[in-house]
């Protein structure tokens, strides 16, 4: 589940998906080597749709159509390695070690899954490899050596881990105890379980990938400026809460994103964007990272995607006992309350997650879509000219981090979590109810 809101123009945790938990960092995705400055002045006249060069418009394609075949495949990659870890019953001698070790629960799981996890996440290593390491330098994107990658790897993998512990032994402990309910009791538990982590992130693992240092230290006029918006706007974000993310130590593609919630809440940019865009265009992406902050996106998307996992949950539910009924026994598996079920439960899991991403990611599109209104409204007033402005920060977006500009219908609707690029830029080319006379619906109200 992606966390954050968003700028990205691709499908978030597409890159990395699975074990090694990428997709908990804010996805250092790609780019390409910096546009002339000159790109980012908005003397050059407004862009109406999505356009690139022919050679850059063939590597955005190239690139992302690599993306969507990754994606895919990790998907399957995933459901093979844990029918492979269940046919060869590792997870069983797991069980039986964890079992050896304790016989309190809590103990046992804090034995089985760091040892699941490793296997898992190990098997998975070449895929992620190729997917986190060689395409994006394939493609000119990333910035990182082996080593940090290694050593964001690993970091992910205790992450995993660490979170495993705690999701297993929640999972568990209801499964024996409702053995017949576990499905909702679970989706209950799932709640307070999640909201624990987002409210988390940001001081527990976001830190542990990037360096944060509030954006008034390092650029006090554009914070004035985005003050005066706000202001404007009626809206109040503390300066506090506005952070410069180091992105440029491990990619070129620029971003923003919101994450937290409540006291955590806050606005990042990656320092990327700011180097490649321009005060204005700098706004407007603003504008969309606070639209999503002050239309408080993060707790409806979450409550939305609560109401998806209620009905995937059940449906995990009658697959999972369908699934340990018929061929748990042979594999040495006593039952789903049993630790060892979990390659089963994963495989189902996997199957719900790939399943649900169309309504998860249909969510997200309105919720994007919303944001990119909001911002050409709030930046109304503030920036000369905001439709040229956000037309702009787009294209440059689009530019550096090779987005596709034809997405085909399938793809955006499977996996997109904003709207295409192009639909984009021609919403903020023409969306202006002020000059039609009509009230601002998002801002102001
Ligand atoms: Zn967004």
């Amino acid at each position: 589940m992606s966390l954050g809101v968003c700028l990205l123009v691709m499908p978030a945790g597409m890159v990395g998906n699975g074990q090694t938990g990428n997709s908990l960092t804010p996805s250092p995705q790609a780019a390409r080597p910096a546009p002339p400055p000159s790109q980012a002045q908005p003397a050059s006249p407004p862009p109406t749709t999505y356009t690139l060069t022919p050679e850059r418009r063939a590597k955005a394609i190239a690139y992302s159509r690599s993306l969507y075949f990754l994606y895919f495949l990790g998907t399957l990659v995933s459901i093979g390695i844990y029918l492979l870890l269940w046919r060869t019953r590792i997870p069983v001698n797991f069980r039986k070690w964890a079992r050896k070790v304790s016989r309190r629960h809590f103990v046992q799981c804090l034995v089985f899954v760091p040892l699941f996890v490793a296997a898992a996440t190990l098997l998975n290593l070449p895929f992620d490899f190729y997917s986190g390491y060689i395409l994006e330098h394939r493609f000119g994107l990333s910035t990182q050596g082996l080593a940090s990658w290694l050593s964001d790897w690993g970091k992910s993998l205790g992450i995993v881990a660490a979170m495993g512990v705690i999701v297993a032994w929640v999972f568990y402990t209801i499964v024996r105890r409702r053995p017949r309910r576990w499905w909702f009791y679970f989706w209950l538990a799932s709640i307070p379980l999640v909201l624990t982590f987002i409210l988390i992130e940001p001081y527990a693992i976001e830190p542990l990938f990037y360096k944060f240092t509030p954006l008034q230290k390092t650029q006090p006029a554009l914070v004035e400026r985005i003050e005066a918006m706000l202001k404007h706007a009626g809206l109040s974000i503390p300066p506090a809460r506005i952070f410069e993310m180091d992105a440029s130590s491990r990619t070129k593609a620029i971003n923003a994103y919101v994450s937290g919630l409540g006291s955590s809440k806050r606005v990042v940019v990656w320092d990327t964007t700011l180097k490649k865009m321009g005060p204005d265009e700098l706004l407007l992406v603003l504008g969309h990272e606070t639209g999503h902050y002050a239309l408080y996106h993060i707790p409806k998307e979450f409550a939305l995607d609560e109401a998806v996992a209620l009905l995937f949950f059940l449906l995990g539910f009658f697959a999972v006992n369908r699934l340990v009924e018929r061929v748990g026994p042979r594999a040495g598996v006593e039952g789903i309350g049993d630790l060892a079920s979990l390659p089963f439960v994963l495989i189902v899991l996997t199957l719900l997650v790939f399943l649900s991403a169309p309504l998860v990611n249909g969510i997200s599109r309105y919720f994007e879509h919303q944001a990119d209104q909001f911002g050409l409204e709030v930046a109304y007033g503030i920036v000369p000219d905001p439709n040229a402005a956000e037309a702009h920060a787009l294209q440059i977006l689009g530019e550096e981090d090779l987005a596709d500009p034809d997405p085909s219908p399938f793809i955006k609707f499977w996996l997109y979590t904003h709207p295409p690029l192009d639909d984009r830029i021609r919403f903020a080319a023409t969306y202006k109810p002020w000059a039609e006379g009509k009230p601002l619906e998002l801002v102001g109200r």
